[in-house]
């Protein structure tokens, strides 16, 4: 059994999670310890008592055992893309991939701890001195999902770290074993002991207990609507610093003037690869009836030739969905997608293979109205909806008629278009001629309305939530 990591050593837990391949039900991926409140008790001590030193500590000790943290986890890229792709059901290509964005991240995070700037203000009083410094914000909760589960717990830590913070990291119940895997790296890395804890075990308990406790100082969050509403309302309550980044129903418009081959690679990729599992994904494919029928035509062809499968089967494009509750999500929003009256042209029943997995067919569904519930609320699978727009103007209300605005995509030839589709598309993150899925590791990532809260994350916007700015005067 795999232990959980508080104040430097490996603890047992209260409760043993037993994980399996959502590609072949009868593996066992790995069996790990599920902290209890006793385990959370001793990581927030911990967590709390190395904050001091840890704030104290000089930048190249940061820089450095972050770059050796990505160093190593570069390293194992095939080992630990194998093992996300047994725990979470991505593809090897896309478990790879996440794997290596994680070490990336690692590095590009020892590389700004080495670049934390300040700013000397003149005073209107003669000999006054202002300096705006940036300070540590503490202890950091990281609570994190299930669908990326080395990205986004490195897109946390990694920043969390290099900034002088001590960290707790809570992963997704279904996905322990990718965060063990970091956690090991991390325990040779030369932190000192508390600095980073490991405390997998259910939100209900970890999760809700990180964002109530005072001695947390900051909680990263990224998950669903629902329960980042929970967490906001508790370190609300506490006045606590809080992050959120949660689901999205992402628009790509297909304009009149795309080019055929380059707007279908785009709603395939940003709506099925991952199996949809993404909260960037393109749920919703807004095209203008122009360009419909040869659109529709083009989707159902590329669909017919993409092979779901066993995710770590050579030539596989779709792995299977991560469990049975997100099956049954999917089922169920596909079956009020046909009871509200859209049009299934592809896909969409549960498919069998050679092993006992949770593969499901992607589905296509088109004249869609954008009042019907599928198209309004995140189903978080490789489920897709088109919905015909008259011209631009009307696209453009469609993309923006959604509580929701992580990313927002556009598929088109027209400058005139692409630019005013970036300046007036309510989304934090825009695409042209791109998957609205599918982001660099190194540069500010978030949303607006309900998608997020808070600081954006990643690259040099992540200073703003790991950090806290301090204001000093000096007289002469
Ligand atoms: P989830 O909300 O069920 O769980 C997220 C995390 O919160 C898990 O670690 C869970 O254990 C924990 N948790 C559960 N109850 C809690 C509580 N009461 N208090 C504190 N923590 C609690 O989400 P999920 O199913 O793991 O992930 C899918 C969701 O994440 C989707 O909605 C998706 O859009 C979203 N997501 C968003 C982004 C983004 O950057 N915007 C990225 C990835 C996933």
């Amino acid at each position: 059994m795999k232990q959980l990591y508080i104040n430097g050593s490996w603890h047992d837990g209260a409760n043993v999670t037993v994980t399996h391949s959502p590609s072949d039900l009868s593996e066992v991926v790995g069996e790990y310890a599920s902290a209890g409140n006793e385990q959370v008790e001793l990581a927030i001590t911990a967590a709390r008592d190395a904050a001091e030193g840890w704030r104290n500590s000089g930048v190249q000790q940061r820089a450095d055992a972050l770059d050796k943290i990505g160093t190593e986890i570069n390293e194992r890229k095939a080992e630990l893309g194998s093992l996300l792709a047994r725990e979470e059901g991505k593809t090897l290509p896309e478990a790879i991939g996440e794997v290596g964005r994680a070490a990336a991240i690692f590095k590009f995070f020892a590389q700004e701890a080495l670049r934390i700037r300040g700013d000397k203000l003149a005073s209107v009083r003669p000999g006054v001195d202002v300096d705006v410094t940036r300070e540590p914000v503490g202890v950091v909760g990281i609570i994190a999902p299930w669908n990326f589960p080395i990205a986004i717990p490195a897109w946390k830590a990694a920043p969390a770290l290099a900034y002088g913070n001590t960290v707790i990291l809570k992963p997704a119940e279904l996905v322990p074993g990718c965060s063990w895997a970091m956690a090991e790296i991390i325990s040779r890395s030369g932190l000192p002991a508390g600095v980073f804890n490991l405390l997998s075990g259910p939100g209900r308990i970890v999760g809700e207990a990180l964002s109530k406790d005072s001695r947390v100082d900051a909680i990263s969050f990224t998950g669903s609507v629902g329960t980042g509403s929970r967490v906001l309302a508790a370190c609300a309550a506490r006045r606590a610093k809080v992050q959120l980044e949660m689901g999205g129903k992402n628009p790509l418009v297909i304009l009149a003037d795309a080019d055929l081959d380059v707007a279908v690679n785009a709603a395939i990729q940003g709506s099925y690869f991952s199996t949809g599992q993404r909260c960037t994904a393109s749920s919703r494919l807004i095209v203008e009836e122009k360009i419909y029928p040869a659109f529709v035509a083009a989707m159902i062809d590329k669909l017919k030739s993409l092979k779901v499968g066993h995710a770590l089967q050579a030539g596989i494009d779709i792995g299977p969905v991560v469990d049975k509750s997100q099956l049954d999500q999917d089922l169920r929003y596909i079956q009020i997608a046909k009871d509200e009256g859209a049009k299934l042209a592809f896909g969409g029943e549960r498919l069998s293979r050679d092993t006992d997995g949770y593969f499901l067919n992607p589905a296509l569904f088109v004249d869609c109205d954008p009042a019907m519930q599928h198209t309004r609320e995140e189903i978080f699978g490789p489920v897709a909806s088109v919905i015909p727009a008259k011209n631009y103007e009307h696209a453009l209300q469609l993309a923006n008629d959604t509580e929701f605005g992580l990313t927002a995509g556009i598929c088109t030839t027209s400058l005139k278009y692409a630019t005013h589709f970036k300046r007036h598309a309510r989304a934090g993150m825009v695409m042209v001629n791109l998957p609205t899925a599918g982001v660099d590791y190194h540069v500010p990532f978030g949303g607006s309305k309900a998608s997020s809260y808070g600081a954006r994350e990643q690259g040099s916007a992540a200073v703003e939530f790991f950090t806290t700015m301090k204001t000093s005067y000096t007289g002469s």
